[in-house]
């Protein structure tokens, strides 16, 4: 989208809708402010509009229970009916971009900001984009220009996707025998996703029919591997392979790739071009308790699930309190005998009440049938759990309680949290003591919770939560180090992911033979943008080092922002005959002064936070500290300046 030239937004649903009683019942049950989106999308009628605006506050629930009074609620599903139902399709006129941006503000109660319309446009799947293959002018790739993507999952599938469009020869590399990558290997009861899918999932294929605003691991797994087959993919992986070693030869200005099969053989490929895609939370961080080799009965990381160990009736411990335990507890306090939790550090725990909300048949109906719904229903979602919350994450100046929060937004989100918890644990002042941290919220990844989850769990009389220190874990047993002991029959290990080294097991020599394992260290990635690095000509990174969208949902939006950015990196090399791009060190240099600087400012930062998210010298080295919008604009197109071309 041109910011400054009207939009036209597309639609896959077709007019006139035939089926009005299914109609009727959806609008009774769809999202009001959804509704007066697509209404306004074919009038654009701005007074009825603005009519609205007084009663759309900044309240998020996906199935908002708005304050319009009933009169006009139902005078717009009346348009709206007439509309959709009419022998004669409305004709869709192309929208003014402030239009489109105050359209945007009022369905949210909230001013959004201009700059960010055509991200929005982009992300939120107003735009049927074109194949970069079908764009006039575009010189194509070289016959037998081909990139290798190491690993197969949400990352992956979209880079797959996104280089047949554009008419690269690729090959995906899986260690698995199965794509979908953290959707596949994570099986653990409860698995799901806090994030809502109705925004986490691909802007280029929205799906109506997600059953649940926060679907279990199942479905999203369903979900990526159907749309890996509606574009061919699973032709293009080899499975049961992974990558050791990539060497990049200048003479040839390609990589040399090695490659272990199944087999344990060898071989080495070769590519013009390599997509690092093999996902950050993916090595079980396994915790280094003393004993924990010795204890007997069955022992599991939550990423690493044997669904065939039974837990009914057992005494089952969980180590760690993060994201996978918040899912797991709740999923088996009932059936086991005793269940109790090993906490380390506390999290925040945040109330989400969609969590538990299956879609209906109805809206489910408006998302499948209504032109546009989908769309402008992603837009809510995005905002309200998307760049929405920056403001929790980015400190206000001359803040002055900072000991408990850094912005008028965060300590709102803080009272919010505080609310939720103080009211459910009411009754149990010693637990209280244990939840709530010390640190402000979101100065670590929080855990999302609703009635029947994680804090319910908690008050089950089979359930405890022991925040002693584990002093060693012996054949049957987890021992305190103030002496007591718990007999347990199983334990899970809900205890994260080694996020360092960034590289994991995958060796890299770039230009000159230069170590990219040995220049990030332990723990000292850095990169320019997130996705490519000096000296290393062709080797993209995602997700790559401080660009992973800590503040909120929308790592699906920075995968697509790199592998966009990846695609327009290789059709310039294309353009320009050249063979090998690369930052220069001036760009490396300045992107990474820009991060340290802005990651003063954020929460993550604050003297009492720790998180997976810090190195070992305290450096966030994980997340990106700018909006989501800010990221995506900035990786539309490559600064020409700031990368060689050879
Ligand atoms: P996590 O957030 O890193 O939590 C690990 C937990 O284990 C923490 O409570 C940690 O304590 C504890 N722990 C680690 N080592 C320990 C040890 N040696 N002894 C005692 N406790 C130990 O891991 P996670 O819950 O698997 O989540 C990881 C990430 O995956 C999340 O941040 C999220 O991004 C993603 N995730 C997402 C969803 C979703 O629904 N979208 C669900 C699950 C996971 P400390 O806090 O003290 O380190």
């Amino acid at each position: 989208m041109n910011a400054n030239s009207p939009a036209k937004l597309t639609s896959d649903c077709a007019l006139p809708i035939t089926d009005r009683d299914g109609l009727r019942a959806a609008l009774v049950d769809a999202n009001l402010p959804t509704l007066l989106m697509v209404y306004t999308t074919y009038v654009q009628d701005k007074d009825y509009l603005d009519s609205f605006a007084p009663y759309l506050t900044g309240i998020y629930t996906a199935e908002a229970p708005s304050s319009v009074p009933d009169d006009m609620a139902q005078d717009l599903r009346g348009r709206v009916f007439a509309l959709l139902t009419d022998p004669t399709p409305p004709t869709e006129r192309p929208i003014d971009p402030e239009l489109l941006r105050h359209m945007m503000s009022v369905s949210v109660g909230e001013n959004v900001d201009p700059a960010i319309v055509p991200v929005l446009y982009d992300q939120m799947g107003f735009e049927r984009v074109l194949p970069r293959k079908e764009r006039p002018g575009r010189a194509s790739p070289p016959a037998g220009f081909r990139v290798l993507v190491i690993g197969g999952g949400m990352t992956g599938i979209a880079a797959g996707i996104k280089l047949a469009e554009a008419g690269y020869d690729y090959t995906i590399i899986e260690k698995n025998d199965a794509l979908a990558g953290t959707w596949y290997e994570n099986t653990y009861p409860g698995v799901g996703v806090d994030t809502p899918s109705h925004f986490y999932s691909y802007s280029f294929e929205l799906n109506p029919e997600w059953s649940h605003y926060h679907p279990k691991g199942k479905e999203i797994y369903n979900y990526l591997t159907g749309v890996a087959e509606k574009y061919g993919i699973p032709a293009h992986v080899q499975f049961r392979t992974t990558v050791t070693e990539a060497h990049w030869d200048g003479g040839k200005a390609k990589w040399l790739v090695t490659l272990r099969g199944a087999d344990g053989a060898e071989r080495v490929e070769e590519a013009n071009a390599v997509i690092l895609a093999h996902g950050v939370l993916n090595r079980w961080s396994m915790p280094d308790i003393p004993g924990l080799d010795s204890f007997k009965g069955p022992k599991m990381h939550t990423a690493g699930w044997d669904n065939s160990v039974e837990l009914k009736g057992k005494r089952v411990a969980v180590i760690g309190t993060g994201a996978s335990a918040a899912q797991l507890a709740p999923a088996i306090a009932d059936d086991v005998a005793e269940l109790t939790i090993f906490q380390r550090s506390k999290h925040w725990v945040l109330n989400n009440p969609d969590i538990n909300v299956n879609v209906n048949d109805n809206i489910r109906f408006a998302l499948r049938n209504i032109p546009h719904y989908k769309e402008w229903f992603r837009f809510r979602v995005y905002w309200f759990t998307g760049d929405g919350l920056y403001g929790n994450v980015c400190g206000d100046e001359g803040w002055d309680d900072s000991d408990n929060s850094i912005s008028a937004q965060n300590q709102a989100a803080r009272d919010y949290a505080l609310y939720y918890i103080q009211n459910k644990l009411a009754d149990r002042p010693e637990l209280l003591e244990k939840i709530v941290p010390d640190y402000p919220i979101f100065g670590k990844r929080i855990v999302l919770d609703a009635d029947g989850g994680w804090l319910d769990t908690l008050l089950k009389p089979n359930v405890t939560l022991e925040t002693g220190t584990i002093d060693h874990i012996e054949e049957d047993a987890i021992v305190m180090k103030d002496g007591t002991r718990y007999e347990v029959d199983v334990i899970a290990l809900a205890t994260g992911f080694d996020l360092a080294p960034a590289l994991g097991p995958i060796k890299v020599y770039g230009r000159g033979g230069a170590d990219l394992a040995a220049a990030w260290g332990k723990d000292e990635a850095r990169s320019y943008l997130g996705v490519m690095a000096p000296e290393y000509p062709n080797f993209f990174l995602t997700l790559g080092p401080n660009s992973a969208p800590n503040h909120a949902a929308g790592v699906n939006m920075v995968i697509e922002a790199q592998i966009n950015y990846v695609l327009e990196a290789l059709d310039m090399l294309v353009a320009e005959g050249k063979h090998a791009v690369e930052p220069t060190v001036a760009a490396y240099e300045d992107w990474n002064h820009r991060v340290e600087e802005q990651m003063q400012k954020m929460v993550w930062a604050h003297p009492k936070a720790r998180s997976y998210y810090l190195n070992s010298k305290g450096r966030n080295y994980v997340s990106c500290p700018f909006r989501l919008a800010d990221y995506w604009s900035w990786t539309r197109e490559p600064n020409r300046a700031e990368l060689t071309l050879s």
